[in-house]
């Protein structure tokens, strides 16, 4: 979400499905995506759920690692334990999607939202897990895979973490123009609200940008993938995540056996299925390792391959630097300065702004480390 290109379009080229960009962020909804909107959008009249454990990564999708179809092997890297535990006790949070309405009154019909969301990326899931044949692809199937990583992608807690850095940033540099974003006892959910306002309102645009790629499915015959808690992921060069339009691939592992791969080499086929070689399972197995929030998730024959030798007090954190042209490239002359977000490896936010006075120091990104 916080790519300094992240959103636009700007890809020309024709893809085998179709024109570009597939919905004009949203604005184009036909057939199988209109129907998906409708399903999201009536669950805003629905009657409130009771639930309070949200899991923003689904346990169906976790089902695919498991052993037993009730738990997974798991990898900490916080406190370092391998062990397996329930799929209803990980990448889950009290209340993460319960926000405050309009009239002041708390309700989780976002979670409910994420039940249609969940619907679908585990139909799609399913669908590519198994699918031996590309031609049997309908367009739906197309759009149900990019919106359901799109979502996938923004809806966790690493995201949501680094849009409450972002924010802290923003305010210390023009509190009026960007308020501090915390909860609070006028809203205990004002974050909540906020990130979630935020991904509904981008998921069409984000989804369009990943129908501009190839899908790509790699198939490992000895089921080595693993995944994490923020499953859908843009690997790392030299320590800062890949912008989403830069990305070589946008992965997506969606079994031991196979990982979704949309990547910017266009070959025109519906999808190109590739053997897994193993550089492309260490690829995967380094993306996992550094995009993660904290846990790792393999399959049973798999414990022994956790990537467990390294010390683990890095992870995602905003980086800033300045730069002279815009993210389109655009010059910017002095003493103005265009302050370039991305995401870094690293133990802190990684910060390194230019002296000249024009940016203020933001000690409450730190906070959220
Ligand atoms: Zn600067």
């Amino acid at each position: 979400m916080f790519d300094v290109d992240g959103w636009e379009v700007v890809s020309s080229v024709r893809n085998p499905w179709g024109r570009v960009p597939l919905t004009d962020g949203g604005r184009l909804l036909a057939g199988g995506a209109r129907a998906y909107m409708d399903r999201l959008v009536a669950q805003q009249h629905a009657t409130d759920s009771e639930s309070r454990r949200h899991h923003y990564v689904p346990k169906a999708y976790l089902r695919e690692w498991s052993f037993d179809g009730k738990r997974v092997w798991t990898f900490d890297t916080v406190t370092g334990h391998v062990k397996p535990l329930g799929i209803a006790d990980v990448c889950v949070k009290e209340n993460f999607y319960r926000v405050t309405g309009p009239n002041g009154a708390p309700h989780n019909r976002v979670e409910l939202m994420f039940g249609v969301v969940d619907t679908e990326l585990r139909r799609v899931q399913h669908l590519l897990t198994s699918l031996e044949d590309p031609e049997g692809l309908e367009f739906d199937d197309l759009l149900g895979l990019c919106v359901s990583m799109a979502l996938q992608r923004m809806r966790t807690l690493q995201e949501r973490r680094l849009f409450v850095q972002r924010n802290r940033w923003l305010a210390a540099q023009n509190s009026d123009q960007n308020p501090v974003i915390a909860d609070d006892a006028n809203d205990p959910h004002r974050i909540a609200g906020m990130h979630t306002e935020m991904l509904f309102k981008g998921m069409w645009d984000s989804a369009d940008l990943l129908t501009t790629r190839q899908i790509e499915l790699w198939h490992d015959p000895l089921g080595r993938f693993m995944t994490c808690d923020a499953p859908v992921f843009l690997p790392f060069r030299r320590n800062v995540r890949s912008s989403l339009l830069a990305a070589q691939y946008v992965i997506w592992p969606i079994s031991p056996n196979r990982v979704v791969a949309l990547s910017n080499n266009l070959v025109g086929e519906k999808v190109l299925i590739r053997e897994a070689k193993g550089e492309m399972v260490g690829m995967v197995r380094r993306a996992v390792e550094q995009g993660r929030e904290r846990m790792i998730f393999a399959s049973a024959e798999q414990l022994d391959r956790f990537p467990k030798r390294r010390s683990y007090y890095r992870r995602a954190q905003s980086r800033l630097r300045c730069s002279d042209r815009s993210p389109e490239g655009e010059y910017i002359s002095p003493p103005g300065c265009f302050v370039e977000w991305a995401v870094a490896f690293s133990v802190d936010p990684d910060v390194a702004l230019c002296k000249r006075g024009l940016h203020t120091d933001a000690p409450e990104m730190w906070s959220h480390t």
